[in-house]
């Protein structure tokens, strides 16, 4: 068994992309510059758009972290938006998920400009990948891809069973995964909440994706021996022994599943990391086509 350490390889890529940024610098250029909107108090949403703010740091970017109340109205929001786009110091930005009840998620996802939705969330971009043409993958989809591509893992002729169709995850990954490159050509299936049998197809699968977010969802009886397993959940367990009073789960028992895995993410530690470095690669791309 391989354990795909996103962890380590994510430490590698910043190292890459650090060093393409002092390139960019020694021609006299900017810095790349990306901006994180959170609105409201949300725990784990701080978390992640922290995480975002500190690996911009780490490789020498510009980082603006812009924060508003819960309580922001929808047309506040879409004004933030709107400046944002209009903005010339500003490569790329992210609107942290999820928003607030009263904000249609969908409305503001389409008003931010394609050339700066290094999340990869806008239908252009959405468009744009299901035809292969150029534009911004969405991070945790981007991640794993590189992931497997750094780790070699096998994905041509192989069938791969996906777990969940979200658009920032499963969707997407299976487009990728089916995609006539490399990493993909894997015959894919996507499976949800009403696909009835969910065991059987995984017990076919050289590869999973699970993306459900049920903590320990997949089990050792569901994998065939040689799989490679990619586990992107990440749930919040409640946990007396941890200072935080929480543990991060993914959605794979790791413990009964890894000794049948050819390739296995860890959680933490696995797809994680990987989505963060995405997003710096994708505001990196964003950097270089506005200069
Ligand atoms: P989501 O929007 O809640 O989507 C979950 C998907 O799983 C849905 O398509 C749902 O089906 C499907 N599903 C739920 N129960 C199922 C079951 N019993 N069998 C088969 N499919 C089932 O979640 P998400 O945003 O994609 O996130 C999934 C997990 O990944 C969460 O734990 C999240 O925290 C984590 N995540 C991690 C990263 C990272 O960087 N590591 C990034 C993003 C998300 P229906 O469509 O039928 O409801």
């Amino acid at each position: 068994m391989i354990l795909l350490d996103g962890l380590a390889t994510s430490k590698q890529i910043k190292q890459e992309i650090a060093a393409e940024v002092r390139q960019l610098q020694a021609q006299g250029h900017r810095v790349p510059h990306l901006a994180a909107v959170l609105i409201g108090e949300n725990g784990a949403s701080l978390t992640y758009v922290n995480a975002k703010v500190k690996a911009c740091e780490e490789v020498g970017f510009q980082s603006t972290l812009v924060q508003r109340s819960a309580d922001i109205s929808e047309v506040d929001l879409l004004k933030l938006v709107d400046e944002l786009n209009n903005n010339p110091d500003i490569d790329g930005y992210i609107i942290q998920l999820p928003l607030p009840k009263h904000i249609n998620e969908h409305r503001v996802l389409l008003a931010i400009h394609p050339e700066k939705d290094v999340d990869g969330f806008h239908p252009e971009n959405v468009g744009r990948m299901a035809l292969g043409l150029p534009c911004y993958l969405p991070a945790t989809p981007a991640g794993i891809l590189e992931l497997l591509k750094r780790y070699q893992v096998p994905t041509a002729g192989k069938h791969c069973v996906v777990i969940g169709r979200s658009h920032i995850v499963g969707l997407p990954m299976s487009i990728l995964l089916q995609r006539n490159a490399n990493p993909g050509n894997c015959t894919v299936t996507i499976t949800h909440s009403k696909t009835t049998n969910l065991p059987e197809l995984c017990r076919e699968a050289d590869i999973i994706v699970a993306a459900l977010g049920k903590p320990e969802f997949l089990t050792a009886d569901m994998v065939k021996e040689g799989a490679a397993v990619i586990d992107v959940g990440i749930t919040r367990v409640p946990d007396s022994s941890k200072k935080s009073g929480f543990r991060l789960a993914g959605d794979v028992d790791f413990a009964g599943v890894s000794p049948k895995c050819s390739f296995i993410t860890p959680v933490p530690g696995g797809v994680g990391p990987m989505t963060i470095v995405s997003l710096l690669m994708n505001t990196l791309e964003a950097c270089k086509r506005r200069i």
